[in-house]
């Protein structure tokens, strides 16, 4: 054997018979093939040795597992599948991919719609953290530490009793990590800023294996750079999050005509330039071609508070969700149930723009027309949703340390989509609606003034770049973060995709 299969072995801190079993098992011959991607096999052994069998899966093809993946269009069979049950696996799992050059994808919740972000090909080995989702509070509750496999709905069923709440997802099935590490739209996101600007700490595996912290005393630029800056640093095996006493929230959710749009999107636009002052109060918009629903949300128990006064006076066609004095966690059973369990393919999609009714009521003609047909011709499902972004959510990132993503300072809205289909053949038919939304927004927003480059994160599909529109200035600081925990790149070149430096 040599040196460098002596040290990898000293490095996974193997017992000797272990490092006899990894001899016998691996031909010496094919220790250190780097080439051809025949370290595959040779990887998935030293996994198996160096984690246990139980944390390996080799026959992925068999298991359902596999198919955790939320969109149908990311799932994919790897080589093998890495479970790790904690960060010292995590760093054997690092050290191994290292050590083979091996492809590799990270997964959390799954529930990014672009392929590859989280999901690997029979080329490279998943590294699913599913197994990672505990979930405690400190002994003053102050913070809560999440587990990277966690998703939102156990995160609120676990603090909601206990008394606390954390800004996070607003839908339980989607995952911890992507969320946060993309930002974290919430609801009370105007009032506490993303919840990216709301971790305390993050531990975090790099690439040479090395688990470290991240926090304000501790690696202070890896931690502006993970608030926002995706899969780019290290594998984070932690989330220690902030919490606030557990809240009674006020919220109801109303359905409205199409034939409304106009007066809907001008209650919308006055809401945000005067009503969301009070940063208590947040507004969304989830329109399809034939309905316009309002979620009207306060993060205080008061009922039909003053904010909204511009929807009080539209007649709805129906009040989906009656005024409700509830908790975060009741209103996300709510948003929950509304998506279906059936396998689909999906897409989401992201763009932004300044506060004007008419540029939202054009696009959203235009985004109709193509959703109908494309609807008629295939099945698919489209919305067209407005999120409202109001200057305290910038300023809250900056009061929390700061943040990589450059969110504008000014008044404005995150557009996105959800798009759900069945048939492959069909994907670029469906995804060209949005594609097409999002070059409209764009087109009519430069021309009347409106229009703001930024792309948040957790909205943006496989063919945007989000990290791209974070300012020259945060790009060049977050590649040189990069480059200091990653000197030899392994997160930029052998990752399979997600939103990566190397690829602005
Ligand atoms: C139904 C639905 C509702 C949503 N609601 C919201 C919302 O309310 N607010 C909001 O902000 N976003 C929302 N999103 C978007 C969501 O935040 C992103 O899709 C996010 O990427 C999902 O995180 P995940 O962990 O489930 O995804 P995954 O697909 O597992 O991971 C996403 C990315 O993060 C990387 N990653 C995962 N874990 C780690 C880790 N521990 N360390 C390093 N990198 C890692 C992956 O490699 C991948 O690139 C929603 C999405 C869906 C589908």
């Amino acid at each position: 054997m040599d040196a460098r299969f002596d040290a990898f072995c000293s490095s996974l801190a193997l017992s000797a018979p272990q490092v006899q079993c990894l001899k016998d098992e691996i031909a010496e011959s094919a220790i250190g093939s780097h080439s051809d991607g025949s370290g595959l096999e040779q990887a998935c052994r030293a996994a198996e040795i160096a984690l246990g069998h139980d944390r390996v899966d080799t026959s992925p093809l068999n298991n359902t597992v596999v198919h955790e993946n939320w969109s149908q269009a990311c799932v994919a069979s790897p080589y093998c599948i890495i479970q790790p049950a904690n960060a010292a696996d995590v760093s054997k799992a690092l050290k191994i991919f290292r050590h083979f050059d091996i492809n590799f994808a990270v997964r959390s919740g799954g529930h990014s719609p672009n392929p590859g972000a989280s999901s690997i090909d029979a080329n490279g080995i998943l590294l699913d953290l599913q197994h990672m989702n505990a979930i405690s509070l400190s002994q003053d509750k102050s913070i809560a530490s999440l587990g990277p496999g966690g998703r939102w709905g156990d995160v609120m069923e676990t603090l909601t009793p206990q008394g606390v709440d954390v800004v996070g997802g607003r839908i339980p099935v989607v995952g911890v990590s992507g969320l946060i590490l993309g930002g974290g739209l919430h609801h009370l996101m105007a009032e506490l800023g993303t919840a990216a600007d709301n971790v305390d700490s993050f531990e975090v595996v790099l690439a040479d294996g090395t688990v470290v912290n991240a926090n304000t005393k501790e690696n202070n630029d890896l931690f502006w750079a993970l608030k926002g800056g995706g899969p780019n640093f290290g594998v984070v095996t932690r989330f220690d999050v902030y919490t606030i006493p557990a809240r009674k929230i006020w919220y109801e959710i109303r359905v409205y005509s199409v034939d409304d749009l106009a007066t809907v999107l001008d209650a919308h636009v006055t809401w945000q330039n005067s009503g969301a002052s009070d940063i208590k109060s947040t507004a969304s918009l989830i329109m399809t071609p034939d309905a316009i629903t309002v979620i009207l949300q306060y993060s205080a128990p008061v009922e039909r508070p003053e904010a909204f006064a511009p929807f009080y006076n539209l007649e709805p066609l129906q009040i989906a969700v009656p005024s409700t004095i509830g908790t975060f966690q009741s209103l996300a059973t709510i948003l929950g149930s509304v998506s279906s369990n059936q396998p689909m393919r999906h897409d989401y999609r992201a763009t932004s723009s300044r506060i004007d009714a008419r540029l939202y009521e054009d696009v959203y003609r235009f985004w109709q027309t193509r959703a109908l047909a494309v609807r008629d011709e295939t099945g698919a499902n489209q919305t067209f949703v407005i999120q409202p972004v109001i200057p305290n959510v910038a300023k809250q990132g900056v009061a929390r340390g700061g943040n990589s993503m450059g969110i504008p300072t000014e008044n404005h809205i995150w557009w996105t989509t959800l798009v759900d289909w069945t048939d492959p053949k069909d994907d670029e038919k469906v995804r060209s609606v949005s594609i097409e939304t999002t070059e409209q927004w764009k087109k009519l927003g430069q021309e009347r003034g409106l229009h703001i480059p930024f792309l948040y994160m957790n909205d943006a599909s496989r063919d945007q770049n989000p990290l791209a529109t974070y300012g020259a200035e945060n790009i060049a600081r977050l590649k040189e973060i990069s480059l200091k925990y990653d000197p030899t790149q392994l997160f930029q070149k052998r990752q399979n995709g997600g939103f990566l430096l190397s690829r602005i």
